[in-house]
């Protein structure tokens, strides 16, 4: 992950949070211990950007790769506690997942009502096209659709509230309903934005119209930004089955 927020880190050009592996595993099947968090400054001497892609949508930032050989930083640049990396990583996750949910329930919303504007005043066959039950019906299962996500992503948040103020729920029942919003959210707020770029015919299809700047930019969570939706589903099957069922145990 990329960090650019303090003045400080952004005199340094920005930097990433990197784990690394600080002491050997106690077992097998206790992998994620023993790992560290720290801030890597870009400029960091040894540390080399080695790609840099230029993905289909959020323009504001980029992805892409970096090598690291022989790389020395200070203590100072450790984030939390030696050993804990892993858990903080993954306390990032759960943050960003919610955040991401909300991100598409926005997206949706918007993408709604650019529609909903366009279906009322545009014509075909002396009506307007809104009055076509094949796209207010279609309006309708997606207005439904984005509040029932919306219910799962507030109680989700307020859900993760209580956990840090009132030890309410613990991290892994949390976990359980982030994923549920990852998995949900993302391709319902990508189904809406297909359905309304049909319903704005070639316009919509056109880059005059902002509905391929939502596609684009929702299209990175259903791929895998803060994890794949896959991935997801083993965590809500883990958490509904248990530790024994992870397929890939
Ligand atoms: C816009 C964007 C920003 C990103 N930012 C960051 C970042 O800041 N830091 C960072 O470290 N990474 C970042 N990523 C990477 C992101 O975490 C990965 O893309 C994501 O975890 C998926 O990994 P992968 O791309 O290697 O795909 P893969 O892991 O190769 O997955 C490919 C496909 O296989 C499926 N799959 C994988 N494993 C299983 C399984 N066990 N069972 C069933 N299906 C499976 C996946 O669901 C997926 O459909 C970013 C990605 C994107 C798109």
């Amino acid at each position: 992950m990329y960090i650019s927020g303090t003045e400080e880190v952004q005199q340094m050009g920005g930097g990433y949070w990197v784990t690394a592996r600080t002491s050997p595993p106690p077992s097998p099947s206790a992998m994620h211990k023993g790992i560290t968090g720290f801030f890597v400054p870009i400029k960091a001497p040894g540390v080399e950007v080695t790609k840099r892609f230029d993905d289909v949508g959020r323009m504001g930032i980029s992805t892409g790769g970096f090598s690291m050989k022989n790389v020395r930083i200070p203590d100072s640049y450790r984030l939390g506690n030696e050993g804990d990396g892993f858990y903080s990583t993954m306390e990032g996750f759960d943050g960003a997942r919610i955040l991401i949910a909300a991100t598409c329930l926005g997206a949706s919303r918007r993408c709604l009502e650019i529609g909903m504007d366009y279906i009322k005043q545009r014509k075909a066959f002396g009506q307007p096209i809104g009055k076509f039950e094949g796209i207010q019906f279609e309006l309708a299962d997606d207005w439904t659709e984005l509040e029932a996500a919306r219910s799962l992503v507030y109680r989700t948040a307020w859900m993760d509230d209580e956990r840090y103020k009132h030890n309410k729920f613990s991290p892994l029942e949390v976990a359980k309903y982030i994923s549920a919003c990852k998995l949900k959210v993302p391709p319902m707020a990508m189904h809406i934005a297909e359905h309304v770029m049909i319903w704005m015919g070639a316009y919509g299809y056109s880059q005059e119209c902002p509905i391929d700047m939502a596609w684009r930019g929702i299209m990175s969570y259903c791929v895998g930004a803060e994890g794949a939706l896959n991935i997801q589903r083993i965590v809500i099957g883990r958490e509904l089955l248990g530790k024994d069922f992870i397929p890939y145990k």
